[in-house]
């Protein structure tokens, strides 16, 4: 009986043309891949790896040297038998990178996500989520007992209707992302601090999409529009532009990491980080110390992508991100298109519903400082001419 309602759900899911598969790399993360089954040579242009630090010799050295020196793995949480000095050398490094009073690491961001919310809101507080958020968050919010309002997608007046609303609650936490990994649009925080200072709430926000890149020194999303000092927690990846490899954290005051560790149940209940990826991420965060010229060529290459696109006639959803999503509407022409592009060796990815809303099926460019312009050149030409060819083009 399961098997039976099994197979029919998973048909409903072929029948919707929404069904997601995975390709198999046989190379290094990079900007050129070696796919299993024979396709070599492909320009890939869907990784999160921003700053093409996920292959970058530098981190792949820091993280052989952390597994001679640290081992393979702690087989423990990390307060029982499970903190190296590399554990607190990172989160020291992140802390400073952000420029806040300490940071705790985590397997990944959904972990940190999930884990921030309980162990910080009661019922006599409230959460305040833009519709849009990240799955993680989503799930986060939904496991803690805080009263939950939801407003629409960077829509600042209803935010602040929200707010109103909210003032009965002891506390208030804004919770955004600060760019929004499915449409390449950055969250107005500016104007989200500015109402949080009105109603007296605190502001969270998630950087997976924006550290390392986003501002003057990379330092995310804070940093490119000016309020540093009025967002209260940041939660990140170190699993996209810091190396790729895999982990999340939090930063913020003190006193609030104190209480994660003592309640956050993805960092009580979970293994440590391997010493490897503590390596690469280390490594990444002091190559971004050094220099801000990695996050700036990617900047002028996300330019260059989105200007072509749109003279070609397509439409980009966001703007000056190094996510470009090319709208479609057609969750079908969204995946017949990106197959035909990678017959053109221009490896992209559809998405459709429930990833995005019904409608609104895309494919999604990422740009990556290491694309060269000949690269970007490839992909607009391979749009240009599988637009055409299926009729999202004339
Ligand atoms: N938050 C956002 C906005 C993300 O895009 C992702 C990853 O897709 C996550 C959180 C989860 O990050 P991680 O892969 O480190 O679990």
């Amino acid at each position: 009986q399961l098997r039976r309602r099994l197979e029919s759900e998973l048909e409903e899911i072929r029948g919707a043309g929404t069904w997601k598969s995975e390709r198999v790399i046989a190379s290094r993360q990079g900007p050129h891949l070696h796919l299993a089954g024979g396709g070599a040579g492909i320009i890939n242009f869907c990784a999160n790896n921003y700053l093409g630090l996920s292959s970058h010799p530098e981190v792949i050295r820091a993280a052989v040297e952390a597994l001679e020196k640290f081992g393979a793995g702690l087989s423990s949480v990390r307060f029982i038998c499970g903190t190296q000095s590399i554990h607190k050398d990172l989160e020291e490094k992140i802390a400073c990178f952000h420029q806040r009073e300490d940071a705790i690491l985590y397997a990944s961001c959904f972990d940190a996500n999930a884990g921030i919310f309980e162990a910080l809101l009661t019922p006599e507080d409230a959460v305040l989520s833009d519709e849009l958020n990240h799955a993680s968050i989503i799930d986060g919010i939904r496991l803690c007992k805080a009263n939950k309002y939801r407003y629409k997608h960077m829509d600042m007046q209803d935010l602040e209707a929200k707010l109103k609303e909210a003032q009965k609650h002891r506390l208030r936490l804004v919770a955004t992302d600060g760019a929004f990994s499915m449409d390449g649009d950055i969250a107005p925080l500016r104007e989200i601090c500015q109402l949080a200072q009105k109603y007296d709430a605190l502001v969270f926000i998630d950087e997976c999409h924006a550290t390392g890149f986003l501002g003057p020194n990379g330092r995310g999303t804070d940093e490119l529009l000016g309020v540093m000092d009025k967002v209260t927690i940041i939660n990140s990846t170190l699993g996209k532009a810091l190396g790729g490899a895999a982990g999340g954290y939090t930063t913020g005051p003190k006193p609030l990491i104190d209480l994660l560790r003592q309640r956050s149940r993805p960092y009580l209940f979970s293994n440590s980080l391997p010493p490897a990826v503590v390596g690469c991420a280390s490594k990444a965060l002091d190559l971004l110390m050094e220099s801000n010229a990695i996050a700036q060529s990617m900047a002028a290459k996300t330019q260059r992508f989105r200007s072509k696109m749109t003279a070609a006639g397509f439409t980009i959803s966001g703007k000056d991100h190094p996510i470009c999503p090319v709208m479609l509407g057609d969750a079908r022409l969204a995946s017949v298109m990106a197959e035909d592009m990678l017959n053109r060796g221009i490896y992209v990815i559809g998405f459709s519903y429930p990833v995005v809303p019904k409608g609104k099926a895309r494919i999604r460019v990422q740009i990556s400082a290491v694309h060269s312009d000949e690269d970007i050149d490839r992909c607009v030409e391979a749009f240009t001419q599988v637009g055409r060819k299926h009729g999202a083009l004339p």
